[in-house]
C-alpha cells in the first residue's frame, strides 16, 4: 500500500446496529480521519443535516452523477437511491487523509473490486436487539421497520467477505 495515501475503510452493517455512534467515537478519538458523506435521494430524517449525515439530492441530480460516472458506486435500498462520489474520497486520500465510507454491502462489494479497502462489518447482537433499536429510535413506520430487518436478512451472510467484524 502506498503510505503517503490514506487509507480507505469500507464499514457496513444494518439500520440501526449502531454504526453511526461507532463512527463519531472513532472520528472523536482518531486523527486524520473522517466519514465520507454520501449523496442519497431520501428525505432527511428529524436532525440530520444537508452537507453533514448525507447530501440530499433529488433524482435527476443523482442521474446525472450516474451519467457522468460521478461515483465509485450507487445502490438504491428502499426505493431511494445512494451514493459515494469519487471526487471528495479521491481528494481526501490523495492528501493522506483516512477516509471511511459507511455504505451497505452491494456497493461494500463494488467498491471493493475498484480500490484497496480494509472492510469491517458490524453485526447485531441478535435480530430481536435490532428491531428493539429500530422501534427504539422512532424514525421509521412500523412498515419501513419490517424492509430494514428483511435487508438485514440478506446483508448478514455477507459477513464473511470482510476483514473485521
Ligand atoms: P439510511 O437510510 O439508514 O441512512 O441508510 C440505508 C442504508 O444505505 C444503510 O445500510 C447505509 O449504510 C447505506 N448507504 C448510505 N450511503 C450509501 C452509499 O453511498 N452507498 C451505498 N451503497 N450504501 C449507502
Amino acid at each position: 500500500m502506498n503510505r503517503q495515501q490514506g487509507i480507505l475503510f469500507v464499514i457496513s452493517g444494518p439500520s440501526g446496529v449502531g454504526k453511526g455512534t461507532a463512527l463519531k467515537r472513532i472520528c472523536e478519538n482518531v486523527g486524520n480521519i473522517s466519514v465520507n458523506v454520501s449523496v442519497t435521494t431520501r428525505k432527511p430524517r428529524k436532525g440530520e443535516i444537508n452537507g453533514i449525515h448525507y447530501t440530499f439530492i433529488s433524482k435527476k441530480e443523482f442521474n446525472n452523477l450516474v451519467k457522468e460516472d460521478g461515483m465509485y458506486e450507487y445502490v438504491e435500498v428502499l426505493d431511494c437511491g445512494y451514493g459515494t462520489p469519487k471526487k471528495p474520497v479521491d481528494d481526501k486520500l490523495n492528501s493522506g487523509e483516512d477516509v471511511i465510507l459507511e455504505i451497505e454491502t452491494i456497493g461494500a462489494e463494488k467498491i471493493r473490486t475498484m480500490r484497496e479497502t480494509v472492510n469491517i462489518f458490524i453485526a447485531p447482537p441478535s435480530i430481536t436487539e435490532l428491531k428493539r433499536r429500530l422501534i427504539e429510535r422512532q424514525t421509521e413506520t412500523d412498515e419501513q421497520i419490517e424492509k430494514r430487518l428483511a435487508k438485514c436478512m440478506t446483508e448478514l451472510p455477507c459477513m464473511y467477505k470482510y476483514d473485521y467484524v
